[in-house]
């Protein structure tokens, strides 16, 4: 299996940038003499022949869209090349085994996966029938494993080039974006969140000089942003902010983006000012409600005071804050869902958003930490297995309307790449329609004044 094409890596999303899993993976493999061949289907073709001569093909489903795609493509392996080992591997791959492994897979790895998946390479190859540790197949259940990985340079030599991938669009400008991670895991345990069944509250840093030696082949390949895509940035501030002024001293023109948690932005504020002078373009933040009652539910840790007190902060460091938004849970309401909208273009932070955001619904994984809320018999209903998550309603009919007309709005607005500001003014008008009131796009809009384009990446991000 050591020959190249024998074993296939595929990803399929990974939100715009160049794949972080397949060249995390790619190091460690080829570190072990193993020559695997790498395609990433959101840019490239993945032809008939290349899937019949592999033995083994390992999917990347770091996220819910890519667990859709990914099952796609393991049905047509399975269908061209029925012998081929199929493994799921990423934050979704495990939350989902028991469904996947009756008939579309043959294993999955979650968590810290790149070990486990190097150890079952190399047992298939012995035609070891054992189990693998942190492997989960029919015959042995499996945990996450969450074990320190020996963290190896990511490579990319293979993967598609940068210029294939989302860009930092600020003002008429457009540059190009790298992507790498600085930590693995979250110290958090947020209840919706799929990092918190697989971590429950671990994470790990990667080494400094790994971290940038990934962004120095980046860079080397063109990258003039990158994007620290960590689920929270400053799990380790100190850690982080060593890497982001090392880079800033050797790469003094790369801007960054980071996510980081409100409670940590104004735990850690007298941060900003080096962040931004280490070229920090925005920050992305899970401010996900406005409403007290959700975030409470959501155990997130902060409040609306908190939200808006960060806003403030990095409107005074020059720091654009980017929310992200979890707007259809079963406690928000039609009124709060408005008054959310309603903060947004009182405060003229409308060019803040990508509209995708206003639509997101909840999702529950099996294994989500919301099933064992008392309270979710009231609005939980069965699981839905082929798309990965148990169904629910919300208490207020309208809210389920809402999101659906909500979300077939913005998908239309990105289809066409339509004005930030009108698309939000269209969506504030649904949600007054659904309270039975009149709302003027026209006026609402020309009350507003012209948009600007505040720094952000170019494929709106979402789950
Ligand atoms: S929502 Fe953010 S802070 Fe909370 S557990 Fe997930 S990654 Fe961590």
């Amino acid at each position: 299996m050591r020959a190249s094409g024998h074993i296939l890596l595929i990803s399929c999303y990974e939100l715009g940038h160049q794949p972080f899993h397949l060249a995390s993976l790619l190091a460690m493999l080829e570190e072990a003499g193993y020559r695997p061949m790498a395609v990433d289907t959101a840019v490239d073709e993945l032809s008939d022949e290349v899937i019949q001569q592999a033995r083994f093909v390992g999917i990347s489903v770091p996220m819910h869209t890519a667990l859709r795609l990914g099952t796609q493509l393991a049905q047509r392996v399975r269908s061209i090349n029925p012998d081929a080992h199929i493994c799921f591997y990423g934050l979704y791959a495990l939350l989902n085994a028991e469904y996947l492994l009756k008939e579309t897979i043959d294993a999955a790895i979650g968590g810290e996966y790149e070990v486990p998946l190097l150890h079952l390479i190399a047992a298939l190859e012995q035609g070891e029938q054992k189990p693998v540790a942190g492997v989960y197949t029919a015959q042995q259940k499996s945990e996450a494993w969450v074990q320190r990985t020996p963290f190896r340079v990511p490579v990319r030599q293979q993967l598609p080039d940068l210029q294939q991938y989302a860009r930092l669009q600020w003002g008429d400008k457009l540059w190009l974006a790298g992507y790498t991670e600085a930590t693995r895991g979250c110290k958090h345990t947020c209840l919706h969140c799929p990092i918190t069944p697989v971590y429950n509250g671990r994470f790990f840093a990667v080494p400094i000089e790994i971290v940038l030696a990934d962004i120095r082949a980046q860079v080397a390949r063109g990258a003039q942003h990158i994007t620290f895509g960590d689920p929270d940035f400053w799990n380790g501030p100190t850690h982080a902010l060593r890497i982001v002024q090392a880079m800033h001293r050797e790469f003094p023109t790369v801007t960054f983006d980071a996510t980081i948690k409100i409670e940590h932005l104004l735990k850690h504020r007298h941060l900003l000012p080096i962040m931004k002078d280490a070229g920090c373009a925005f920050i992305v933040s899970a401010v996900e409600s406005l409403n007290d009652t959700v975030l409470r539910h959501l155990d997130k840790g902060h409040t609306q005071a908190d939200i808006i007190e960060v806003f403030d902060l990095l409107a005074e460091v020059g720091i654009v804050l980017r929310p992200s938004l979890l707007p259809f849970t079963p406690w928000e309401t039609l009124g709060s869902y408005l008054q959310m909208l309603t903060f947004f273009a009182q405060r003229h932070l409308i060019e803040h958003l990508d509209a995708v955001h206003l639509s997101i619904r909840l999702l529950i994984p099996p294994g989500s930490a919301l099933l064992a809320l008392p309270e979710s018999h009231a609005w939980l209903d069965d699981l839905d297995a082929a798309a990965y998550t148990y169904r629910w309603h919300h208490p207020d009919p309208r809210m389920d309307r809402l999101q659906a007309q909500i979300a077939a709005l913005v998908e239309t607005a990105e289809q066409t790449k339509a004005d930030t500001v009108e698309t939000f003014f269209q969506v504030m008008a649904l949600a007054y329609a659904a309270l039975g009131h009149d709302f003027s796009v026209a006026d609402a809009q020309a009350d507003y004044g012209p948009g600007k384009v505040l720094p952000h990446l170019t494929e709106s991000w979402f789950c």
